[in-house]
């Protein structure tokens, strides 16, 4: 079957003289890996195409026995150069591709995060983010629009409200106030249940993962966390990530475990 589509490209690589595989995230159907058969010499049909980060519409179709993808031919779309320029950029923009490969994102949900990574290499390029924050935006973002968005209103283990809302609104509660969040249930846990398993979490970064759920890429730049809170909520989401996704950062890749 034959298509043509708006894809990212996320990796290249060559394997023979002239020949090049692509891993492609298609904005319809997700991550496929595609042949270009003398695609590292057709400036015609691929012309700056076969590139890592290269947003291009491309046709592909199947071999003759229907038991791969072959890349046709690409137009190129965008070519991100105010990313390419700035190697600190680039370097998170790698973990971005990264994350968005290993989630194996379904066919049936590949628009939004593709939606969400677009706007997260557009706001990247035009300049704003803090760079430490964006990885731990984008993973907690993508993770929340999987289905999997963690409870921060009610106890996860007794159904209560897990603080004062009204409160905290009026600032009786303050945002140092200790709660604590248990990963493998997915959200808070209130004090009278207690969860000795359960992360520590104060109110600040529980209103921080309520407006990363609500946010996009473009409010982003608009958040500036003291580094405790950054940390602290580095380490909740990375543990929520692992355990919801089966996936941890090792090593500068995403591993399965
Ligand atoms: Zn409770």
């Amino acid at each position: 079957m034959e298509f043509t589509e708006k894809a990212l490209v996320l990796r290249v690589g060559r394997f023979r003289e002239n020949d090049v595989w692509v891993k492609l995230f298609c904005a319809g159907r997700g991550v496929i890996t595609a042949f270009a058969f003398g695609g590292s010499r057709s400036r015609r049909r691929f012309c700056g195409c076969l590139d890592q980060l290269v947003l291009a519409s491309f046709r592909v179709g199947t071999s003759r026995r229907g038991s791969y993808q072959v890349l046709q031919e690409g137009a190129l779309l965008h070519a991100f150069p105010g990313l390419r320029k700035d190697p600190r950029k680039l370097g998170l923009v790698a973990h971005c591709l990264k994350f968005v490969e290993a989630v194996q994102v379904d066919p049936s949900g590949a628009r939004p995060v593709f939606d969400l990574l677009l706007e997260t290499l557009a706001t990247l390029e035009s300049g704003a983010v803090g760079a430490e924050m964006l990885p731990l935006l984008f993973k907690a973002k993508l993770t929340f629009e999987q289905g999997l968005s963690p409870d921060l209103a009610l106890c996860v283990r007794c159904g209560r409200p897990a603080w004062d809302h009204d409160c905290a609104q009026e600032g009786v509660v303050a945002a140092d106030h200790r709660l604590a969040f248990s990963v493998e249930r997915g959200g808070l846990v209130c004090g009278l249940c207690g969860d000795v398993q359960a992360e520590p979490l104060c109110l600040g970064s529980v209103r921080v993962l309520e407006w990363i759920g609500k946010s996009r890429p473009a409010d982003w730049p608009k958040l500036a966390l003291e580094p405790d809170m950054r940390r602290e909520l580095g380490r909740v989401v990375d543990r929520f990530v692992a355990w919801h996704l089966g996936l941890r950062w090792e090593n500068g890749t995403y591993r399965k475990i």
